[in-house]
Parts: C-alpha cells; sequence; structure tokens
C-alpha cells in the first residue's frame, strides 16, 4: 500500500543538503542568500532563485539573507534597490535580520585584498585592458605571463595604496590574483579582483574610488556571512574554482559552498535585466512595471498573485541542464489560482445597446447572482435588470457561422443570471453598422428554462442604466517569437509582438466592479482574467487589465 507523499519533491540540491545537515556540517546549520545586483528589476527568473534560497531555509529552519551585490556603482540605484526588496516581501519572503549589502563589506574586502598581495597572491597590473587581452589566451591556447606579474611585495603594496588613494586614472592599473596564466580555465588567468572606477556609488558616496570585483566579492560576502550552501545559476560554474581558490588562500571566517542550478528560461519573452532595460529605455514598455513585462513588478500590475509564481517555481522544479519552459505553464499557475479564486463579475468589452420593448422604462429588477459557481462562501453580487442593457457586439451576428449559439435576428439567447430574449430587430446607422438591437424578454425564465423550446447561448450583459465606465487593457505575450533572442540576425526588438497591448475604452461593467482594488482580479466571465491597475486605481475611470484569457489561446494545436 502507498501513502501519498506530502513532502516537496526532492532534487539534487535539497539531497545535498539534506545530507550536509544529516552529517552535522556547519553544525547542521542552513544559511542561503539571495544576492541580486540592484541594476534592475527583478524577473521571473529570480523568482525561481528568491522560491529556492528562501524556501530552502525555511525548509531546514535555516535562514535566508538579502544581500545587494553593489559592485558595480555606474550601473546601479537606490529605485533598484527599493523596487527589489518589495518585490521579495511582496512575493511572500522574509531575509534575515537585516538587508545585507557587499558595498558594507569594502573595507574588509580591501583587507583581504591586501593580504592576499601579502602572501605573494596578487599584483598590481599596468598592461593597458587590450593587452591584457592579449595575453589572457583563449580556449584553446594559454595565456602568458604579464611582466608585471613579477613585481615585489611592497611594489604591489604600495601601488595598491596609492590606487585607493587616487592617484592614479581609470583604467591605468587593476588588481589582478596570481594563480595560473595557462589555466584550461580562463577564469583562473589571474581575473582581475579590483579596477579604479571614480564615480560615486549609491551606499559608499565618494568613499572609494577602487571597487572590488564580482568574484572577489561574492565569496568573501558569502564567508564573512556565514552562507553554507551558495546557490547560483550554471554560469557560475566555471568560476566555482575561483571561488575556491580566493577562500583557501585567505582566513576567512567559512568557506561556503557554491552549488550551481539551471536558470529558468522562459519562452515568448526575455529573462536579462539588461535587454529588460532595454526595451524600458527605448519605450517599448511604459516601464519596469509594464504588465507585458516578465518583472515581477510587471507580473504582478498584471494580477498574477504571488502563490501563483511561487507555486510555477516549484512546478518547474530545479535541475543541473538548462532548458525552456513553455510560458503555458505560467499561464497555467494563474488561471489555475484565478479559476479557484477570483470572483466573477459581467464586464462588455465592446458594447451593443439592447433595448427591451416589452419591459417598463422606469422599472428596475435587482438580481442575485452568485460570486463564484463553485464557491458559495464567495456570497452573491447584486446586478440590475432594466430597459437598456448592453451585450457585446461580438455576441451578434447578422450573419452567424456554423454553430453560432449566441444572439441572431429572430433568434433567443439567455442573459447570464437573468432572462431570456428575443431579438425582434435590427438598427443599423447611415453607413450599415448595427447600433441597437430591438428585443423583448420573456418573464418566465428568470432561473428556469423556457417553456417549449430549447435556448442554447447565455451571454454576458450589464443594465446601461446602472453599469459602470471602464477603459480595459487587453494584454498579451510581448513577442511573437517563442525564442525573441534566439535569432542572430533578427533583433528582439524587432519581435514584439504589435498586439500585445490592445486598449479598449467604453466598455461597461457592472456596478460591483466601482469597488474593484487592484492585486484583486476578477474573472469578466466568458472574457478572461482581470484586474485594476494599479498605477491608474486613482483616476477617474477604471482601468482594467486583462492578467491572462480564460484557455490558452497559444498551445500549438497539434495532430
Ligand atoms: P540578469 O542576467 O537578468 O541580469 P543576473 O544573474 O545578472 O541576471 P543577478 O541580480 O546577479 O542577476 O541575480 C541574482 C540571483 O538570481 C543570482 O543568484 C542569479 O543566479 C539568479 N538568477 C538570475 N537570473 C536567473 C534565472 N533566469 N533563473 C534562475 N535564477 C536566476
Ligand atoms: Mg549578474
Amino acid at each position: 500500500m502507498s501513502t501519498p507523499d506530502k513532502t516537496p519533491p526532492s532534487h539534487f540540491i535539497r539531497q545535498i543538503i539534506t545530507k550536509d545537515v544529516s552529517e552535522g556540517k556547519n553544525g547542521g546549520q542552513v544559511a542561503t542568500r539571495f544576492p541580486p545586483e540592484p541594476n534592475g528589476f527583478l524577473h521571473i527568473g529570480h523568482a525561481k532563485s528568491i522560491c529556492l534560497n528562501f524556501g530552502l531555509a525555511s525548509e531546514y529552519d535555516g535562514t535566508c539573507n538579502l544581500r545587494f551585490d553593489d559592485t558595480n556603482p555606474e550601473k546601479e540605484s537606490d529605485e533598484y534597490i527599493s523596487a527589489i526588496k518589495s518585490d521579495v516581501e511582496w512575493l511572500g519572503f522574509e531575509w534575515a535580520g537585516d538587508i545585507r549589502y557587499a558595498s558594507s563589506y569594502f573595507d574588509k574586502l580591501h583587507g583581504y585584498a591586501v593580504q592576499l598581495i601579502e602572501k605573494g597572491l596578487a599584483y598590481v597590473e599596468s598592461l593597458t585592458a587590450d593587452e591584457m587581452r592579449e595575453y589572457r589566451g583563449t580556449l584553446t591556447e594559454p595565456g602568458k605571463n604579464s611582466p608585471y606579474r613579477d613585481r615585489s611585495i611592497d611594489e604591489n603594496l604600495d601601488l595598491f595604496a596609492r590606487m585607493k588613494a587616487g592617484e592614479f586614472d581609470q583604467g591605468s592599473m587593476v588588481l589582478r590574483a596570481k594563480i595560473d596564466m595557462s589555466s584550461g580555465n580562463i577564469n583562473m588567468r589571474d581575473p582581475v579582483i579590483y579596477r579604479i572606477l571614480k564615480v560615486e556609488h549609491h551606499q559608499t558616496g565618494s568613499d572609494w574610488c577602487i571597487y572590488p570585483m564580482y568574484d572577489f566579492t561574492h565569496c568573501i560576502s558569502d564567508a564573512i556571512e556565514g552562507i553554507t550552501h551558495s546557490v547560483c545559476t550554471l554560469e557560475f560554474e566555471a568560476h566555482r574554482p575561483l571561488y575556491d581558490w580566493v577562500l583557501d588562500a585567505l582566513e576567512t571566517p567559512s568557506h561556503p559552498q557554491q552549488i550551481e542550478f539551471a536558470r529558468l528560461n522562459l519562452n515568448y519573452t526575455i529573462t536579462s535585466k539588461r535587454k529588460l532595460k532595454q526595451l524600458v529605455d527605448e519605450n517599448v514598455v511604459s516601464g519596469w512595471d509594464d504588465p507585458r513585462m516578465p518583472t515581477i513588478a510587471g507580473l504582478r500590475r498584471r494580477g498574477y498573485t504571488s502563490s501563483s509564481i511561487r507555486n510555477f517555481c516549484e512546478m518547474i522544479g530545479v535541475t543541473k541542464s538548462d532548458g525552456t519552459v513553455d510560458m503555458g505553464m505560467l499561464e497555467f499557475s494563474i488561471r489555475d489560482d484565478l479559476d479557484k479564486n477570483a470572483p466573477r463579475a459581467m464586464c462588455v468589452l465592446q458594447p451593443l445597446k439592447v433595448v427591451i420593448e416589452n419591459y417598463p422604462a422606469d422599472a428596475r429588477e435587482t438580481l442575485s447572482v452568485s460570486a463564484h459557481p463553485k464557491n458559495e462562501a464567495m456570497g452573491v453580487r447584486e446586478i440590475h435588470f432594466t430597459k437598456e442593457l448592453y451585450i457585446d457586439q461580438n455576441d451578434f451576428a447578422e450573419v452567424p457561422p456554423p454553430k453560432f449559439k449566441r444572439l441572431i435576428e429572430g433568434g433567443e439567447v439567455r442573459l447570464r443570471g437573468s432572462y431570456v430574449i428575443k431579438c425582434n430587430e435590427v438598427l443599423k446607422d447611415a453607413d450599415g453598422n448595427v447600433i441597437e438591437l430591438r428585443c423583448s424578454y420573456d418573464e418566465n425564465t428568470l432561473g428556469k428554462k423556457p417553456e417549449g423550446r430549447k435556448v442554447k447561448g447565455v451571454v454576458h450583459w450589464v443594465s446601461a442604466e446602472t453599469a459602470v465606465d471602464a477603459e480595459v487593457r487587453m494584454y498579451d505575450r510581448l513577442f511573437t517569437s517563442e525564442n525573441p533572442d534566439g535569432d542572430k540576425e533578427v533583433s528582439f526588438l524587432d519581435v514584439v509582438n504589435p498586439e500585445s497591448l490592445v486598449v479598449l475604452q467604453g466598455c461597461k461593467a457592472e456596478p460591483g466592479l466601482a469597488k474593484a482594488q487592484p492585486e484583486k482580479p476578477y474573472q469578466f466571465e466568458r472574457e478572461g482574467y482581470f484586474v485594476l491597475d494599479g498605477k491608474d486605481a486613482s483616476s477617474d475611470m477604471l482601468v482594467f487589465n486583462r492578467t491572462v484569457t480564460l484557455r490558452d489561446s497559444w498551445a500549438k494545436i497539434s495532430g
């Protein structure tokens, strides 16, 4: 007999940590960190790393730090820092203690660099960047030692001190680790560990004009914080020997273990901050939180819930081989959540006026309909039946296509949660556009089937009298190409989906939607899932964003 397994599916990182904990490594403790560089907003790929790092910490009763890896002051900013903090919080995670900054270790890092020089393991390089590149060799050819490699320890200490004091121009010198110019791993060919950058830093102001490089900073920051498992993406695999070399060379408080996993790639979008920034800078989108962006802020404004993103991250798993996840899976995760949890409402996107000829002009009936067909606990909502109504233009056809079940001239349809109506006459403007339907209602059909005939179609509708006006932004995937960045000849900017945003004005929403709140999505019956736009929440006009369609219209038709 088998019992259902309630523990989360295991993956290789869980296996490593479980073993470490059971063997009492690191005193049986687990400490992870999420180390973003504040040079852009976080995207869905970062969500995978966040869920993994914070998730592991909580599973093993450990801690997870949030540390800004801020070693490139030119590209970083406080704006990105606050966006990243709020994204991590919104995803539902809590970092241990205060926020950390690699920049708050600049003093210590400088001390460690001096230690390396004193050990004869680092030297000041005076070759130009171009010369250094020539000396570095290639994947197939070893590099050559720099003529400055054998400077004395004293000379190196003096030059490094003067670099720090600002005596030299930017680009004229760097500090390099002395490792092995003939290593098969190019990262080990005397990597640069400090460079001169005469720029202000968002955290340390003008305290420094030399800044440590990522590879030197990251491992030491991990060690200072007592991180046990330093989880990162696969591109750092070839940097691991350097991570270990630095920590072996120095007397750091600990030596964390770096473990790499495959980054998340998602089709029909881009997960690179640099390229997302290009979309922002070139005004292809309205900002980092444009609802089409795969950023956490964009997804949030689009109507994604944090639990749907966490579920998605659990669903895609953690592996050691790169692959691409179908956007359909992310959309599935939000549909699945909203199908269960979003209240239903009616909103007519492209209104067509309907006049009920046999209904009195001054009458109004209040109808109670369920907020969710499968969840009574969500209660009921009130809508109104009046003489003038709106249905969607798409729900009426003069020349119906085959199997059309909605309204036609002389035909009947049920208004959802209300009566059956019959179309008696079609009014048109001078150009032949249908502008109004003259209908009658059958008063014996409220909550009842009509007598002696079948009415198959059900359409959504609103009362013209009590509906509220809305603008609806129909968002779709940002790119038409599955791999927007996969073609060397075509820029990702040229495969932007021209229909990724279609704005509908003059939409008519049921009155309850006047109370809609950002981040509280609705299912607009028969149309999809929608949420009040967070940015325009205080404007006079209700603005809704389409989160996702009811069904996957992008799925490849197979068979
Ligand atoms: P980008 O290429 O988008 O700038 P990055 O790796 O440079 O991403 P960081 O801010 O350095 O961005 O990333 C912080 C953490 O998030 C790192 O540990 C990184 O490995 C992880 N991460 C970044 N992108 C992804 C991704 N697509 N999937 C999983 N983890 C990711
Ligand atoms: Mg990076």
